[in-house]
């Protein structure tokens, strides 16, 4: 594995049975002097005590609309600025990134301050701040932290796509800082988290609650053929969004195709459509993503039905309310927007 530099002193450990104790996400690693924990970015130094060889270290930048982070309700129409770096704490054998979370390497290496300059240089294309996103963005703590706090300093977004895989006390430190997140909920069992993920689901499901309290908050749940695509997992997600957060609460069903690990085929348009209609019993905003289904990308307004986002893959969202209002009804919708 290539050497990643530079280092940076890691939050969240202590020194333990000849180790360091890792404490920023469930799996509490005990790592060795030379050695790396399970997300592979943070590693025992002896003269240095923990520390995080991902910070400033960059696998990908590219300006995307907010729409494909899915954020469907945070500012939509605008663009973010996003940054992705290297390693997963999770081993979902479904990984869709698996190239840059599987896989650590050097890259570009930038600083907090780079990445504020930059967010402020995209502002003419509406470009509203950063996301943390394309590899998992709380085992980059540190660095996410500190640009945060700058972004926030300069009045710019922060926006987390997360596995939500974090022990509660950094979540809580780093969530103030957070204006919206996209949480994978990747599916509705301890078995499935464990078999296929490596991970447990009840961290994920505090955390998203969590998150609830500081930012806005949409889930994205990837449908995948024979695992998690039957109607009680379907309905049992669905029921505790609405129970534990809100019916108002944006839900993207994901459709899964095979990767990294997994090969079976991919998921039936009509079982994306099965979940769309099972979820919709209990939430208002439920979405299909990575499909084509005329009108699964849209939002309606849960009381009159007028449409008042049209979205299509390959042009900007057409946007018809105003002030976050229905054209039609009036009624105020949960839209984070300009205007
Ligand atoms: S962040 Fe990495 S090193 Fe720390 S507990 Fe999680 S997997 Fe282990």
């Amino acid at each position: 594995m290539p050497e990643l530099t530079p280092t940076k002193v890691a939050a969240y450990f202590h020194l333990d049975e000849g180790g360091a104790h890792c404490e920023l996400c469930p799996h509490q690693c005990l790592i060795l002097p030379g050695k790396e924990g399970r997300c592979g970015v943070r590693a025992y130094q002896e003269d240095q005590g923990l520390v995080s060889k991902s910070y400033g270290n960059a696998s990908a930048i590219a300006l995307d609309p907010m729409e494909k982070k899915p954020l469907y309700h945070f500012y939509p129409g605008t663009t973010v600025l996003s940054l992705g770096s290297f390693g997963c704490n999770l081993r979902c054998r479904f990984c869709q990134n698996w190239q840059i979370s599987q896989k650590i390497q050097a890259a570009d290496i930038l600083t907090p301050e780079a990445v504020v300059e930059l967010a402020n240089k995209y502002q003419h294309v509406s470009c509203v701040g950063v996301a943390f996103t394309y590899n998992e963005p709380t085992i980059w703590y540190e660095f996410v932290l500190d640009t945060a706090l700058l972004l926030q300093a300069a009045d710019l977004k922060t926006v987390l796509v997360t596995n939500g895989y974090i022990s509660p006390e950094p979540w809580r430190e780093l969530l103030p800082r957070i204006d919206a997140v996209n949480i994978d909920v990747k599916g509705w069992s301890e078995e499935f988290y464990h078999k296929l993920c490596g991970g447990s689901l009840q961290p994920v499901l505090d955390n998203v609650q969590t998150a609830r309290e500081y930012c806005h908050v949409e889930l994205t749940y990837l449908v995948i053929p024979g695992h998690n695509d039957d109607d009680t997992s379907l309905e049992g997600f669905a029921r505790w969004v609405r129970e534990r957060l809100g019916a108002a609460t944006p839900v993207h069903f994901s459709r899964y195709f095979p990767n990294y690990r997994l090969d079976i085929p991919a998921t039936p348009i009509a079982t994306m459509k099965k979940a769309r209609n099972i979820a919709s019993e209990w939430l208002d905003y439920v979405y299909l993503g990575n499909v084509e289904v005329n009108g699964a990308a849209h939002t309606y307004c849960p009381v009159c039905h007028t449409l008042v986002i049209e979205r299509s893959r390959f042009e900007a969202p057409r946007i018809y309310a105003s002030y976050g209002r229905c054209p039609d009804c009036g009624t105020t919708l949960p839209l984070i927007t300009e205007a």
